[in-house]
């Protein structure tokens, strides 16, 4: 395993992430007892940092990571968040101060721990710029000083108002899912200028854009357009016809990009994590990588709408469309 520095944060924090999402059932209902065993197995393999959310399974995902890491807390880097919970009309989030702050409470005792060290503001882009800096964050940072939580992030969609946000609050880390992969480099753009100038630590989630780089296939719920599905599925067959697998492909041109800290994978089987980890330090197939490139070239940085319509990133479509 290959480790680097988390920002200016004393966190070294394994190039591999594990993502905790599948724990509660977000693709596929799972075989518990494989997913704890993909953790353990995970750790063997020298992945040090686990992320996970109370919006997982509504819960669910927090209650297995923390049963699967009783008696091994202290060999990880745990990463949680606050501000999404659920799946109800009024949308699920809940950002202001008094949540959080009993949120981190539940977190604790899901995950078996007397503190965390990454507390993030999941997917801000369903708060409000002010809420964001003028409430959420602050409270967050209190629990910092609380030694709740060692460190602070933010976790979204739209890269730029990630970019927004964190020049202008003091948090530690960025997390940005489905913006550096075969589909959509933005992160680089985008996210590394300001993380190289203020030393934050960036996090690149769902490198395999949440499945649809895989040969499963988009989940139903897969927010992408059709055309960039269709395109995927065409990426996919394309390395299946040369005997490749374009999960791998697209993890190992994930993991190639060096400003990245750490980049999460959703993982909940033991081969899964054993095929994944053996792509740390590998080198994409320079053909494999052409020809698949240029069957994504025509939808590469489609981005979707996601959260208040303010917070959309320039040029952002609508989803499934
Ligand atoms: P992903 O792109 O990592 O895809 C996960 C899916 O790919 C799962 O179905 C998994 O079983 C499958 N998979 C994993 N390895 C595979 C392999 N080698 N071959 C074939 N299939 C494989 O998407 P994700 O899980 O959404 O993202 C990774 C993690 O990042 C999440 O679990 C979560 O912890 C984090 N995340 C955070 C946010 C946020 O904070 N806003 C958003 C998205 C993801």
């Amino acid at each position: 395993m290959e480790y680097r520095h988390l920002g200016t944060t004393t966190l070294r924090v394994s190039v591999l992430g594990f993502g905790a999402s599948p724990l509660g059932n977000e693709f596929a209902t799972i075989d518990a007892a494989e997913g704890e065993r993909a953790v353990a197995f995970a750790i063997e393999e020298g992945i040090n940092y686990f992320d996970v959310s109370p919006y997982y399974g509504r819960t669910l995902a927090e209650t297995r990571l923390g049963a699967a890491l009783q008696g091994r807390r202290h060999e990880v880097i745990l990463a949680t968040k606050a501000g999404r919970y659920d799946k109800s009309a009024d949308g699920g989030f809940d950002f202001s101060a008094a949540r959080i702050t009993r949120s981190i409470e539940e977190s604790l005792t899901r995950l078996r721990t007397d503190h965390i060290d990454l507390f993030q503001l999941h997917d801000i882009e369903y708060a409000s710029r002010e809420q964001i800096l003028d409430e959420a964050l602050p409270a967050m940072f209190r629990l910092k000083e609380q030694g709740k939580a060692r460190y602070v992030g933010i976790t979204g969609y739209p890269v730029h108002l990630l970019r927004d946000v964190a020049a202008q609050a003091p948090v530690d880390t960025v997390l940005s899912y489905c913006r550096y992969d075969l589909l959509d480099t933005s992160l680089e753009r985008v996210l590394v200028p300001l993380a190289r100038e203020d030393g934050l630590g960036l996090i690149s989630a769902s490198p395999l854009h949440m499945r649809l780089l895989s040969n499963h296939g988009a989940p139903a719920w897969h927010p992408a357009p059709k055309r960039v599905c269709d395109a995927a599925a065409a990426a996919a067959s394309f390395c299946r016809d040369r005997g490749a697998d374009i999960a791998g492909l697209a993890l190992s041109f994930a993991l190639a990009q060096p400003a990245v800290a750490t980049t999460l994978v959703g993982m909940s089987r033991v081969e899964h994590v054993r095929r994944n980890a053996a792509l740390v330090g590998s080198v994409p197939d320079p053909e494999l990588l052409q020809g698949v490139r240029q069957i994504l070239a025509p939808v590469l940085d489609t981005v979707w709408k996601e959260g208040r319509p303010e917070n959309d990133d320039p040029g952002a479509v609508d989803k499934q469309s």
